[in-house]
């Protein structure tokens, strides 16, 4: 049972989705098929937001689709999915999945669709435009748009939800917590980036469940953690995350930090100016929010190799760094490609202390001497170290080497 909404009701029309997706929607029905978007566009659009990307769900096989749409690649292997190229934009269309499609991603077996299994789950691996529903997450994320008729179809009330901005888990919340941890993570997520209140049925059995995140692979981890940290309401997302003691097993070193003053400060502005970035549409650099996410750790550790009383000062960093970055690493994968950034940020901190002879102009040619100066600023900003070195910095950054020479001078 399901309900139309007329876009007299809901306000999208035809024109508010992207042409891409309008075009692939539309082809598919014309070959016959039922296509709708769904999931995070339509609740985007109804929200006044705009959608990151559109995905469409049909009733056509994969191998179907990818016969209609000359530019179309079949992905994904557990999940196949096709990604069809349309007035230049990549649109995800998927096949209605049946209670089977969840059994797989339970099993954990890659492989399972592709072999024997293939075969055999094929009739029940794909399923109703109803069953779709059900293995969705949230109520928001489970309306279908069809460009067609201009209408919404809705299973579960999720249009008055998102009227009411409310966020609802579909089914028994600690069953689909269980089925798949992250949920709760992108139920926090979600309701930072949307500005909305998650339901207290929904939000109940997530404290308890928590520890359920240990469970899940650490690279899925970093991949929902990085969709959190860049969705522009990161600060809002991590002080929720803590309220709600999700951040155990993702960032440990997070409990500690957040509980000392200038930890907190400096992890607050780090996100927040993340997430200014974000909402101006300006590159963000995930090592960066890495280095300063887990500065604070790297600090402590350094302190305890200093108070035992060892001298060589860049070597004990560079073990606290390596230590930190290791234990981080058990929770959450930190893709290696990140760790030169990472390493440079820090290792270049004590180098702003510095301020005589060659030093400075060595610095200043570093590769990553922007990235290590507004960490430094940072670290001014939240009061760790003096704000006069970062004044110094700043002159000695945007003067021209004559004038650099003189600030040098001064020092010495
Ligand atoms: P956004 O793209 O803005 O981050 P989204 O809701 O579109 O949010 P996606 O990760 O793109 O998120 O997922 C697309 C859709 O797939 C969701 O709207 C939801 O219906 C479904 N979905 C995603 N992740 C899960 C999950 N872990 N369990 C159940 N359904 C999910
Ligand atoms: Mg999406």
């Amino acid at each position: 049972a399901f309900r139309a909404i007329a876009c007299e009701r809901h306000g999208i029309s035809r024109s508010s989705i992207s042409a891409g997706s309008l075009k692939v929607a539309l082809t598919l029905q014309q070959a016959g098929y039922s296509a709708y978007i769904v999931g995070g566009a339509v609740r985007d659009l109804l929200l006044g937001l705009k959608p990151k990307d559109y995905d469409i769900v049909t009733d056509a096989t994969p191998e179907e689709v990818r016969a209609i749409f000359r530019h179309s690649r079949i992905i994904g292997r557990r999940f196949r999915l096709v990604h069809v190229m349309s007035k230049g934009e990549t649109v995800e269309v998927s096949t209605f999945r049946g209670k089977a499609a969840d059994d797989l991603i339970q099993s954990d077996k890659e492989c399972a669709y592709i072999d024997a299994t293939g075969r055999l789950l094929h009739d029940n691996f794909f399923g109703s435009q109803e069953e779709d529903v059900r293995r969705r997450d949230f109520t928001i994320n489970a309306l279908f748009y069809n460009p067609a008729t201009e209408e919404i179809i809705d299973y579960l009330s999720g249009f008055e939800d998102v009227m009411a901005k409310r966020l609802n888990i579909i089914g028994d919340p600690e069953q689909r917590y269980r089925e798949d941890p992250v949920r709760m993570l992108r139920a926090v997520r979600l309701a930072a980036k949307l500005g909305i209140q998650i339901d207290d049925r929904t939000a109940a059995p997530i404290g308890d469940l928590a520890p359920l995140l240990l469970n899940v692979p650490a690279a899925r981890l970093f991949d929902e953690m990085l969709k959190l940290l860049f969705s522009g309401h990161a600060l809002t997302a991590v002080i929720d995350l803590r309220t709600r003691g999700l951040h155990h097993g993702l960032l440990p070193m997070l409990d500690v930090i957040l509980e000392q003053p200038l930890g907190e400060r400096f992890i607050s502005l780090a996100l927040k100016n993340t997430d200014e970035r974000v909402r101006q549409g300006k590159p963000v650099s995930p090592g960066f929010l890495f280095a300063a996410l887990l500065w604070h750790e790297v600090l402590a550790v350094w302190n305890i190799h200093l108070k035992a009383g060892e001298k060589n000062i860049p070597a004990l960093l560079h073990r606290a760094m390596g230590d930190v970055l290791a234990a981080q690493r058990r929770r959450l994968a930190i893709p290696r490609r990140h760790d030169g950034v990472i390493y440079d940020i820090w290792s270049l901190q004590p180098r702003f202390l510095a301020r005589a002879g060659r030093k400075p102009f060595r610095l200043l040619e570093h590769p990553h001497f922007p990235a290590a100066y507004d960490f430094m600023l940072l670290r001014c900003k939240s009061g760790e170290i003096d704000e006069e070195l970062g004044q110094w910095w700043q002159t000695f950054k945007n003067t021209d080497n004559a004038a650099r020479e003189a600030m040098l001078l001064q020092e010495a």
